[in-house]
């Protein structure tokens, strides 16, 4: 069997345009939807990141400001600025760019942002909205591996899904949605003992580790989709997943390639949470 592959950037492509013409609609409303994205420090990667998700809310008729502050900035200064942001009419979405510098509490920045502009994801509610199976934001990593499964036609109803990792930004969210969508689910994690033994036996594998050939071509089930969320380098220094990609697509039915498969729609997916958002406005 040769797997077929699940091409993120051709669906982002096609879910960007639509969030491009909802966004349309709204401003026929008066409302343009907006995204902020605050950066602290001059992390490189991050730096890319946060030009990439402003671009992209360009891109797609969405209003978005980039406040960069220095790493010296204290965490007082941090949380009056989320603050300022809840409480301004033309933000929809706020997104805290991660790492913060070590001396300001993460969680607690999070949780300053208020949920209903929770566009990441990441807020205590919103991992309880999910768990109990309210609305609000999902975390946009497992949201866009759901709209891959949806793209492809595949309903996780009945089938034995089995996800390696348990971060609170892509494994255990991605678990709730598999299993909100009727899956039997696996988690599997670094103290997982044979992890063969479950992935042999899964329809769908979701691999969200951060290590190299993590899941390999004997450790799957002929016809199973499997879905790298991974993003590693190899030994060139090209960015690669967590999949044996070569080998696990001789025997998978669907798989997705890394770069080309998750990542585009991670932004994707925060530009449909900031559209949302502003949607809820206008009921
Ligand atoms: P993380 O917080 O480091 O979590 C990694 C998880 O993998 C942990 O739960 C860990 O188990 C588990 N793990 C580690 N070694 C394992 C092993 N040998 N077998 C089974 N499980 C193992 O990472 P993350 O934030 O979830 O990200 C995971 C990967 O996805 C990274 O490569 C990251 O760069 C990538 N990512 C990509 C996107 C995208 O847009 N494409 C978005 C987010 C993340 P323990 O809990 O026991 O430590």
């Amino acid at each position: 069997m040769s797997a077929r592959a699940i091409d993120g950037n051709a669906l982002s492509r096609h879910l960007r345009h639509e969030v491009s013409q909802r966004a349309a609609t709204l401003r026929e409303h008066g409302i343009t939807p907006g995204l902020a994205v605050i950066l602290v420090g001059e992390n490189p990667a991050s730096q890319v990141y946060v030009r990439n998700k402003v671009k992209a809310c360009h891109d797609s008729g969405l209003h978005s400001v980039l406040e960069h502050y220095p790493a010296a900035m204290t965490e007082a200064e941090l949380l009056a600025r989320v603050q300022a942001l809840n409480a301004d009419p033309a933000i929809h979405g706020i997104l805290v760019q991660l790492p913060l510098p070590p001396h300001i509490d993460a969680h607690r920045v999070i949780e300053t942002i208020a949920p209903h502009k929770d566009v990441d994801g990441f807020h205590v509610a919103s991992a309880g909205a999910l768990m109990v199976g309210q609305p609000g934001f999902k975390p946009c990593t497992p949201y866009g591996c759901m709209k891959m499964l949806e793209s492809i036609g595949y309903d996780p109803k009945g089938k034995h899904a089995v996800v390696i990792g348990r971060s609170n930004i892509v494994g255990k969210p991605m678990a709730m949605l598999l299993l909100q969508a009727n899956a039997t689910v696996t988690v599997c994690h670094s103290a997982t003992p044979d992890l063969a033994l479950h992935t042999r036996q899964a329809d769908i594998v979701v691999a969200a580790v951060g290590k190299r050939n993590v899941l390999t071509a004997d450790m799957v089930k002929p016809g199973a989709v499997v879905i790298d969320v991974g993003m590693n380098r190899d030994d060139h220094g090209k960015l690669c997943g967590d999949v044996d990609y070569a080998g696990v697509a001789k025997v998978a039915g669907w798989i997705t390639p890394v770069p080309g498969g998750v990542g585009p729609m991670t932004i994707t997916m925060l530009l449909m949470n900031t559209l949302e958002s502003a949607e809820r406005l206008v009921g």
